[in-house]
Order: structure tokens, then C-alpha cells, then sequence
């Protein structure tokens, strides 16, 4: 009975305490759990000697048991002081039993108290242990990190610096200081401001002050810097700004690199790329990045001007004394135009020989002014070993404004101009001329057309005949070459024959020539037989050189079925006149294949008989000059006489002579009377078209002369 009593208590200590506190015992598990308290208090409560100390226990067991929650012990006092009274009702009779149970439960309360107190401690205790080891943790990580920073900082290869915002330098590291060459006190005393560099590009001192302000995080730029001795660094310098946990700008932190010997070596690399290694003086790709420069900008009325400048017969100096005479004398030539240029001009060696100076912001005077003093300071000797050398330049000028030219028409004008001054014949200088230019653009752009003419048929021959002066009959005709141009009109041979000459194109329209007057020989010996003339071509100088040359009148003669005896070919004294063998060696050659061979213009040259004596001649042609002097308006008696002497020495040497440009009956009787064989001239006819020639072959009729003159035509 007692003891169903006792867990029916239990049970109700059960029922009020549970869910007052979060444990994690199951209803059955807490009863029998309070079962043994309950003993433990009721045995306490009857035993005969009262130790009211065990419920401090049970107080402190519930607390152990986690009944912590804040109506645990009230619920648990409530019961107790309440029921166990009743519950110990005849089962002791002792008289105390009501004062017994009010001190359990204040021992209760006590133990309870204490136990909880001790509890909180406890875990107050174990937070606060834990919060010193966490900060133990924490300071020995940051210690370590910090550690690994300053030895950053400090073995850096890179040099550190860090400054305050008022541009106070606060910390360098120690390749910083080595970089700069300052001890950390001297260098820690300087400002930022003191860092600047002349050359310091504006942009490098604005980004520093956007970086402070905050209104930027970070700068980098390539800059120079002093360094403590004067000497100069070239850097890679990047620029941080370091905020507060407020993203407020704290601090400033600089990375530099040293990069100066990147930029040595650029340097280098680009002074050999824009000087010249001879000289030292700029070179050609100096002159058009300069020159690009200022066509860049091309403001307003800027000028510009050139002096083109090459020096004369340099080539002999060069081939005679040694290219070692040829060096000292360009560098001195060097020295002595660096010497004559001033601020806004720029002389610089283009190769060779060849050199330039260009004149910024220019007026023609002093460019003209210029280029006088050029010559003037070459004119004295120049002293190399022991040779005393006298150079003189010729110099082309070009002055214009920027704006009306290009950098490549500038250029072209001053060597355009540069080959006026050596044609006008060197050791001055020539000033472009527009007029002079385009006649000569004129000039080549008509040279360099000729080919093209040449396949499109643009050419025609004219034949003009050569007749025997004793009975007026034709012998002969003399092809002439005229260009039917598309815009010019019809031009004659004094138009383009020198520039055909001159270009080469001579070769190929002679050829031409050549092979169209055969073939219209050809046609009249099949039309007219005997009666038929030979034909006279005539050979530029440089036809004569062409080592095709007789190899191509071999095959144009096979190819018109023409006999080598019906050709003829006139060429001038100064075709024969060089050095070289091939020329004479030609014209032996064709001479010995049977072509007929003249001298075409006697006495306009050299002259020369006696040496015309040793080649293998028929004909000497005497221009139309003496005819000229042979009129009855002016007679002119040194001319006849120069004739007559001609035409005898002629005939001496087994030449016939035929009379250029005569144009009277009373040059023809003169002529005539002097022994003179043949003529051509307006009085027989002019320079006609085949067909006029077909005309007078089939009249048969003499040409000229009295009573026949050139109606015959
Ligand atoms: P050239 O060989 O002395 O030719 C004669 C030139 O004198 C021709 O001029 C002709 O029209 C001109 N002429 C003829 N009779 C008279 C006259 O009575 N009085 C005057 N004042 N002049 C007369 P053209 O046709 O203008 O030829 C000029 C020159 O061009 C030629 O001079 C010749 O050296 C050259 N030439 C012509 N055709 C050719 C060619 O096919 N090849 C080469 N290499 N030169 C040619
Ligand atoms: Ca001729
Ligand atoms: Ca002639």
C-alpha cells in the first residue's frame, strides 16, 4: 500500500513537471526517475533522526537531470508542500511532520538554486575558455599572416613603398631603397611631390591626384625617376589606394619595377633603327617619321621645305682614293652640314651620298639661304690623310605650304629637283619650278606610254626620198617614224625619239622601224624591180649597242625576203664614239653581210674623218647646215669651201656624199658643181606616204631640178 502510494505520487511529481523543461526522458522513464526522489524524500521525512540535507541533493539532482526549466521548481514545491503531508497521513506520527516537509522543500529550492548557479558558472566558464582559445587561434593566424606579409615585404624583387594620403612616404621596402639609392630615413623624409619628373606626362600626375581623392583605385604608368645620385630610372610603377573598413582612402601603396634596362636596350634599338652608322646623323626613317609628323598637322599656313642634296662625283672619289678616303669625307660632309643647320631643321643622310635637310615652318628665302650656305661650307678643301679633297653638292629645293602637298609629292619635287641642279650642271642648287615639271611629267608619261603605242599600231613611217644629184632620180628613201597619239595629234620624231632614247623604248620601236620600211622595200622591189629604192633607216646610238642588233636585222631581212644591199642604215659619229667594241664590231658585221651604211648629220659632231677612215662606211650624209650656207642670199664661202674639202676627202676614203636639206635649184647646182652624189631635201620632196612614193615610181619622172621640180609629186 505504501509503496503503491509513493508512485502515485511519483506519477503526479511526473505529470506537473513534465513539459516544463526540455528533457529527454520518456513519462515512464521521468516517474521511475522521481520514484527514486520521492523515496529518498519520504524515507528522509520518517526517518527517526531528521537530515533534511538529502532533499539539497534532490534539488541539485533535479538541476542534473535538467529540469532546469523556470516553473520546474515551483511545480515541484507546489506539490510537495501540498501533498506529501497527506500522503505521509498514518504512516508516521511524528508531530513535526508539517515543519519536516517545509524544510525539505526549502532544501529543495536551496540545492536547486545552487546547483543551477553552479551550473551557469559552469557553462559561463566554458564559453569564456572557448573564447580565449578562439582569440588564441585567431591572434596566432594573424601573427603568421602578418609574418608572411612583412617578408614579402621585405624580400620583395619588386620595389614597396607606402605612402599617407598627405603624400607622406611612410614604409619603402629594401629593393625600393636600393633602387633609389636612399637610406629608409632619407627616402621616408621625402613627398611624393619630390618624385616628379620633367618628362612626366601630365595624365601620370592627374591619375595620382584622382587615386587620393578616392575617386579612382589604382594607377599604372611608365615613369622616370631620379634616382639619390642623380642617375636616372625607368620604371613600371602601379599605384593602389587602400580604403578602411568605411571605404574611406586610408593609405597608398606603390609597386615599382625597375625597367631600365628594357628601355636601354629600346633606346639603343632605336637610335640605330633612326641614325645612321657612318655619320651618326639621322637617317631616312627619321626623315619620314618626321616628315609623317608634319603632314599629320597640317595647320593653317605651315611650310615646309627641303634642300634634297647630293654630292658630286662622289663615285670617283670612292672608286679612285678607297672607300675609307669615301667615309671620312661624308662624315666630314656630315660635320659640315649638321654645322650650317639650325633650331627647326634637320639634316639627315638618306644613303649614299645623298642627304637631306628639312626646314620646319619655312620661307623660301631661308631655305634658299640655306642651301647657300651649304655650298659655301663645302667649298673649302677637305683635308683626309693627305689628300685634300675639293667636294661640291648639288641641291634640289622644294618650299611649299603643308597643306597643298603630300609627304610622297614633297619628296618626289626635291629629287625631281635635285636632277635639275646636276643637269643645269652641279655645284649649285635648283628650285622647283610647277611648269618645268609638267612638261617633263609630259614628257615621261608619253616615254613611258611608247611600248603600249608601239603594239597598238600608234606608228607610222614616212619616206622621204634620197635622189642622184646628177640626173634627179630616185635611188633611195629614208624611213621617218611619226606617232599617231590618241591626244596629241600627230607628233614627229624630235617629239619622242630622245625620250625613246632616252628610256630605252628606242630599242623596241626601232625594231619596228626597221622591220616596217622592209617590208614596204620589199614590196616595191616586187612592184617596181631595179627601179625600186633601197631603204635608209636610221639607228639610235643605243640600237647600236644591243647585242641583238644584228641578229634582229638578219631575221627582219630573211622574214621580208629583202636583199641586205637594198638596206641602208645611218647612224651618227657619236654612236661610234664610245669605248666599248660592240658598236664598230656590229657595224663591221652588218657591213660585211652587204647593208649599206652612212653617216647620218656630218659635221654636227666631232667630224672626225680621219677616224671614220678606219670603219667600213658607203655614204656620209652632211646635214642640212651647209646646204644652208650654200644659198645665193648668203653665200657663205667658208661653207662651200668646208664642202668641197669634205666631198673630196670623202671620195678619198671611197665614201659617196649626200646633201642634207636642200631645198633650191641653186643649193642643187652648187651641190652639183662640188661634187656632191646624192641629196635630200624639200626641193626633190618632203617625208611622203607610200603610196606618194608609188606615185613617183610609177611616173618614172626625175625629181627636181629644172623643168620638173617637185610637181612631179
Ligand atoms: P634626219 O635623219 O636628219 O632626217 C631628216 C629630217 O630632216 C626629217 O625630219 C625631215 O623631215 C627633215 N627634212 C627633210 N628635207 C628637209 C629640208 O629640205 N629642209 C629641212 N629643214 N628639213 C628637211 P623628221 O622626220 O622630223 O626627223 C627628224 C629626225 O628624227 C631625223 O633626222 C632622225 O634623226 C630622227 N628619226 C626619224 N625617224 C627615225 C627613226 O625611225 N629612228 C631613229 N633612230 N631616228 C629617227
Ligand atoms: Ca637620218
Ligand atoms: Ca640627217
Amino acid at each position: 500500500m505504501t509503496r503503491v502510494r509513493r508512485e502515485s505520487f511519483a506519477q503526479l511529481w511526473a505529470d506537473a513537471v513534465a513539459g516544463t523543461s526540455y528533457v529527454s526522458m520518456g513519462r515512464d522513464e521521468l516517474a521511475a526517475h522521481l520514484l527514486g526522489l520521492t523515496d529518498r524524500l519520504i524515507d528522509a521525512a520518517i526517518a527517526p533522526d531528521f537530515d533534511p540535507s538529502v532533499a539539497h541533493e534532490v534539488g541539485a539532482d533535479l538541476v542534473a537531470a535538467h529540469f532546469t526549466g523556470t516553473e520546474t521548481l515551483g511545480e515541484t514545491l507546489a506539490l510537495i508542500t501540498g501533498r506529501l503531508a497527506n500522503l505521509l497521513d498514518g504512516l508516521t506520527d511524528c508531530p513535526e511532520l508539517a515543519a519536516r516537509i517545509a524544510r525539505l522543500a526549502g532544501n529543495i529550492a536551496a540545492g536547486y538554486a545552487s546547483a543551477l548557479r553552479e551550473r551557469t558558472l559552469d557553462e559561463q566558464e566554458a564559453i569564456h575558455r572557448a573564447g580565449l582559445v578562439a582569440r588564441m587561434e585567431a591572434e596566432r593566424a594573424l601573427a603568421a599572416s602578418e609574418a608572411r606579409l612583412r617578408a614579402m615585404f621585405t624580400q620583395a624583387a619588386v620595389g614597396i613603398g607606402i605612402g599617407d594620403l598627405e603624400g607622406n612616404i611612410t614604409e619603402a621596402n629594401p629593393t625600393l631603397l636600393r633602387m633609389f639609392g636612399y637610406t629608409l630615413d632619407d627616402f621616408t623624409s621625402l613627398k611624393v611631390s619630390s618624385m616628379v619628373h620633367p618628362e612626366d606626362a601630365a595624365s601620370v600626375w592627374q591619375a595620382y591626384e584622382q587615386l587620393i581623392c578616392g575617386e579612382r583605385d589604382h594607377f599604372r604608368v611608365e615613369k622616370r625617376f631620379h634616382r639619390a645620385d642623380g642617375g636616372e630610372i625607368w620604371t613600371h610603377l602601379t599605384v593602389s589606394l587602400v580604403r578602411d573598413e568605411t571605404g574611406a582612402p586610408a593609405y597608398q601603396v606603390a609597386v615599382v619595377e625597375d625597367v631600365s634596362e628594357r628601355h636601354r636596350l629600346q633606346a639603343r634599338l632605336h637610335y640605330q633603327a633612326y641614325h645612321d652608322p657612318l655619320t651618326g646623323l639621322p637617317n631616312r626613317a627619321m626623315v619620314s617619321d618626321r616628315l609623317a609628323q608634319v603632314f599629320a598637322r597640317p595647320i593653317g599656313s605651315r611650310r615646309i621645305g627641303l634642300c634634297y642634296l647630293d654630292l658630286d662625283g662622289f663615285k670617283v672619289v670612292n672608286d679612285s682614293l678607297g672607300h675609307d678616303v669615301g667615309d671620312q669625307l661624308l662624315i666630314a660632309v656630315a660635320s659640315r652640314l649638321a654645322g650650317c643647320c639650325g633650331r627647326g631643321q634637320l639634316v639627315a643622310r638618306m644613303g649614299g651620298d645623298e642627304f637631306v635637310i628639312i626646314v620646319e615652318d619655312s620661307c623660301e628665302e631661308d631655305v634658299i639661304s640655306l642651301a647657300e650656305d651649304v655650298l659655301a661650307a663645302l667649298a673649302a678643301p677637305i683635308r683626309i690623310g693627305d689628300y685634300e679633297l675639293i667636294v661640291t653638292a648639288s641641291i634640289g629645293i622644294v618650299e611649299r605650304p603643308v597643306a597643298v602637298t603630300t609627304q610622297a609629292d614633297l619628296v618626289q619635287a626635291a629629287d625631281i629637283t635635285l636632277y635639275w641642279a646636276k643637269a643645269d650642271g652641279k655645284g649649285r642648287y635648283a628650285i622647283f619650278d610647277r611648269h618645268r615639271n609638267e612638261q617633263e611629267v609630259a614628257r615621261f608619261t608619253l616615254s613611258t606610254t611608247m611600248p603600249a603605242a608601239v603594239e597598238r599600231n600608234e606608228f607610222f613611217v614616212d619616206y622621204q626620198p634620197l635622189v642622184a644629184l646628177a640626173d634627179c632620180t630616185l635611188r633611195g628613201v629614208e624611213a621617218l617614224v611619226r606617232w599617231r597619239h590618241p591626244t596629241y595629234g600627230v607628233l614627229g620624231p624630235e617629239q619622242f625619239i630622245g625620250l625613246a632614247e632616252e628610256t630605252g623604248a628606242i630599242v623596241q620601236l626601232g625594231r619596228w622601224v626597221l622591220a616596217q620600211a622592209c617590208e614596204q622595200a620589199s614590196r616595191w622591189r616586187a612592184d617596181f624591180g631595179d627601179a625600186a629604192p633601197f631603204i635608209s633607216v636610221n639607228l639610235a646610238p643605243r640600237q647600236l649597242r644591243e647585242p641583238g642588233l644584228v641578229g634582229d636585222v638578219l631575221t627582219i631581212l630573211a622574214d621580208t625576203r629583202l636583199d641586205p644591199s637594198h638596206l641602208q642604215l645611218e647612224l651618227t659619229e657619236q654612236a661610234l664614239m664610245g669605248d666599248e667594241a660592240g658598236p664598230v664590231e656590229a657595224l663591221a658585221k652588218l657591213y660585211d653581210m652587204g647593208v649599206r651604211i652612212a653617216i647620218d648629220d656630218f659635221g654636227t659632231g666631232y667630224s672626225n674623218l680621219p677616224y671614220l677612215r678606219r670603219l667600213p662606211l658607203h655614204d656620209l650624209k652632211l646635214a642640212g647646215s651647209f646646204a644652208v650656207g650654200l644659198r645665193p642670199a648668203l653665200p657663205d664661202l667658208v661653207d662651200e669651201r668646208i664642202v668641197a674639202t669634205l666631198v673630196n676627202l670623202a671620195h678619198a676614203l671611197d665614201l659617196t656624199v649626200t646633201a642634207e636639206g636642200v631645198e633650191t635649184i641653186a643649193q642643187l647646182e652648187r651641190l652639183r658643181a662640188l661634187g656632191c652624189d646624192a641629196g635630200q631635201g624639200f626641193l626633190f620632196a618632203p617625208p611622203c606616204t607610200p603610196a606618194q612614193i608609188d606615185a613617183l615610181l610609177r611616173a618614172a619622172n626625175p625629181l627636181g631640178g629644172p623643168g620638173t621640180g617637185t610637181r612631179a609629186l
